[in-house]
């Protein structure tokens, strides 16, 4: 884009960045190109959906790589698809792969499911220190895979030291960046060389999307992109318009999301019928101190443990606005039960090693107005202050 230097700001990034020129009609908004098939004679470029070379797949990865701060993007059918790509472009069998113990369920499953039948090794970190990371570096350890802040705990990992670790061992840095989003995360700075993101979640913002991203150099851009032809797990045209359509707003929400989650984590941790709260703006929160030194926010998600008087399930049920249910990210707040959902099929004592409890609740805070969410915790809890 020529006039690349007059978007520097996340809101005018959001707004300006990688819409598609409507030449024909000079409509203020993309037009959809959902061709599979574009004229090849004296053309440098082959556009084919599953090459994620079209118009919209093609200007919507320019608005991500410019959130993001790096070379380049691409864009995926799914976060899992992004990620599931990403790690086997870079795997070999024979390589070793190390991976922060507490990461979203569907990559652990991925790699617990399908590593071995390619013959890739990989380690589970004990913990978030850079030591626990660097103690699981083997001759054959080709990558680091972190995810900061981590589900459902809000943990918190130092970026620039992982990546340190990394460039000195000449090993290539993963981060799964969803929770925090580019706009107060942007790990590339610090030093990580692939930033996958589930667009499912803020980037889409509506739950109406299912999307995944990765930032990158243009080199391993490439790498990926290379295996992600065979693979196929591209983006239809229509939801890459929806979703450049959506991240428009993207700032807008994520904004307003993260000032109320501060307002109702404030709220919350005086709140008597809440024993433990996870956000990481709140002191208390063993990461608080990287978090501050690494983002410029705290996210828009918190999660808290219920008083074991409290039944978590009943809790769920009695609200009347906040929705009890799966995902989270859309501009709706909705709560879900770690125990119940996304940690289901661990065992009790593996959920109780990630400090999961059967009243641990996470809540995705929306875009709604404070006080009637808090009118919502007061109704369901019985008089939370
Ligand atoms: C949802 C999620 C994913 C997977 O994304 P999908 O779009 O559901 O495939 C990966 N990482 C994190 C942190 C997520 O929350």
């Amino acid at each position: 884009m020529s006039n690349k230097n007059l978007h520097k700001g996340v809101n005018t990034i959001c707004t300006h960045v990688g819409q598609v020129k409507d030449e024909q009609f000079g409509g203020s908004v993309s037009p959809i190109y959902p061709g599979t098939s574009y004229e090849y004679i004296d053309k440098d470029i082959d556009r084919y959906p599953r090459y994620s070379s079209t118009p919209n797949q093609e200007f919507l990865s320019k608005k991500i790589a410019a959130l993001e701060g790096t070379e380049d993007a691409m864009i995926f059918g799914s976060g899992m698809a992004a990620i599931s790509t990403s790690l086997l472009a870079f795997l070999n069998s024979g390589d070793h792969i190390i991976l922060q113990n507490d990461i979203y369920g569907g990559t652990r499953n991925l790699v617990e499911a399908q590593f071995n039948r390619y013959g890739i090794e990989y380690s589970f970190t004990k913990g978030l220190e850079v030591e626990h990371f660097e103690e699981k570096i083997k001759k054959n350890t080709k990558a680091i895979y972190i995810e900061t802040p981590s589900n459902p705990l809000l943990k918190i990992v130092d970026i620039k030291k992982v990546a340190d670790l990394s460039k000195n061992h000449e090993l290539i840095s993963f981060i799964d960046n969803t929770f925090a989003t580019p706009l107060i995360q942007k790990p590339h700075s610090l030093g990580i060389d692939i930033i996958l993101q589930s667009a499912t979640k803020y980037f889409g913002g509506h739950s109406d999307i299912c999307a995944g991203a990765i930032a990158a150099t243009s080199k391993h851009r490439e790498i990926i992109w290379n295996l992600s032809k065979n693979i196929g797990g591209s983006l239809s045209d229509y939801t890459a318009w929806l979703l450049e359509r959506s991240m428009k707003t993207l700032s807008v929400r994520f904004f307003t999301q993260q000032k109320n989650a501060v307002e109702l984590a404030n709220y919350l941790k005086d709140c008597q019928s809440i024993d433990k709260i996870y956000y990481p703006g709140l002191s208390s929160h063993p990461g608080h101190d990287i978090a501050k030194e690494q983002m410029d926010g705290f996210g828009a998600v918190i999660s808290f443990e219920l008083n074991k008087k409290i039944d978590p399930k009943k809790f769920l049920k009695s609200l009347k606005m906040i929705n009890p249910s799966m995902s989270f990210a859309g501009v709706e707040s909705t709560m879900l039960s770690p125990a119940e959902t996304s940690h289901y099929l661990l065992t009790p004592e593996d959920r109780l090693s990630q400090g999961i409890t059967d009243n641990l609740i996470r809540f995705s805070v929306g875009i709604e107005d404070v006080p009637d969410v808090v009118d919502d915790f007061e109704q369901a809890l019985n008089n939370c202050r």
